[in-house]
């Protein structure tokens, strides 16, 4: 059996390489001997949300941010059945702060979100107003060491189960050191780089919960190699200084 991931806006939301999440995705699909089949979506009102086993959404720039949430706007009660009913999705970035109520853009402007979930952004409008921007590590209850790239202007703030503790960087706010979003088999994150190829035990879980909910199985095991984890690792060696 195969699974199939929607990829939404790829060509607009790619920031920092967010594509590469897909490859992560398919190769660790593909070791287990299952097919990932990769429908990229342009247009959300051409694709029946139902026949997706696994939801992306990457990051970018404001401007082809707010392009894409007007878009998706057609189909958020779809888009959040589908959070509910727990279909795997990963959203990052600008993908990460749609699905919020809003975002509040740097000049003050709100821009409305789908509220697919009850959290919100802002940009500061006064005090620093920096972009938060850098190598960021996160201790995760759930994951373990997690590493990756953030650089985002916006600050989220929401009471839902976090991605993990920061231990190095900013997070969603650069306030409460904690980091992205969990709901269901959704992961909200600020990591680029791309985040999956670092972190395989991110990229297991949506393939994990992605395969269960379709087979009832779990996923099928295969031979693993330390090289798998060799980046993560190196990012926390050189905080440790080990390295
Ligand atoms: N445009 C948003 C911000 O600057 C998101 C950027 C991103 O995807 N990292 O906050």
């Amino acid at each position: 059996m195969n699974l199939t991931l929607f990829h939404f806006y790829s060509d607009q939301l790619n920031l920092y390489g967010d594509r590469g999440n897909v490859i992560a995705l398919k190769k660790r699909a593909e070791w287990r001997g299952i097919t990932l089949d990769v429908v990229d979506v342009k247009a959300a009102s051409a694709v029946d949300l139902t026949k997706a086993d696994v939801l992306l959404i990457g990051g970018g720039p404001d401007r082809l941010q707010a392009l894409c949430t007007d878009d998706l706007r057609g189909i958020k009660g779809e888009f959040k059945q589908a959070i509910d009913d727990g279909v795997s999705a990963l959203t990052i970035g600008g993908g990460y702060q749609l699905l919020g109520e809003y975002y509040e853009l740097p000049d003050g402007k709100k821009l409305q979100g789908l509220g697919v979930l009850d959290f919100y952004t802002h940009s500061p409008s006064s005090g620093p107003r920096e972009r938060l921007i850098g190598n960021i590590l996160l201790e995760s209850p759930r994951f373990g060491r997690i590493a990756g790239f953030e650089n985002h202007g916006g600050r989220t703030y929401h009471d839902y189960e976090t991605l993990g503790d920061v231990v190095a960087g900013h997070g969603n706010n650069g306030k409460d050191k904690k980091e992205g979003l969990l709901y269901n088999n959704l992961i909200g994150t600020y990591l680029h780089g791309p985040v999956l190829p670092k972190n395989p035990a991110l990229t297991d879980f949506l393939l994990e919960a992605a395969w269960k909910r379709k087979t009832g199985n779990p996923l099928p095991p295969y031979e693993q190699n330390e090289l798998e984890n060799a980046a993560n690792r190196h990012l926390w060696d050189v905080h440790e200084k080990k390295v």
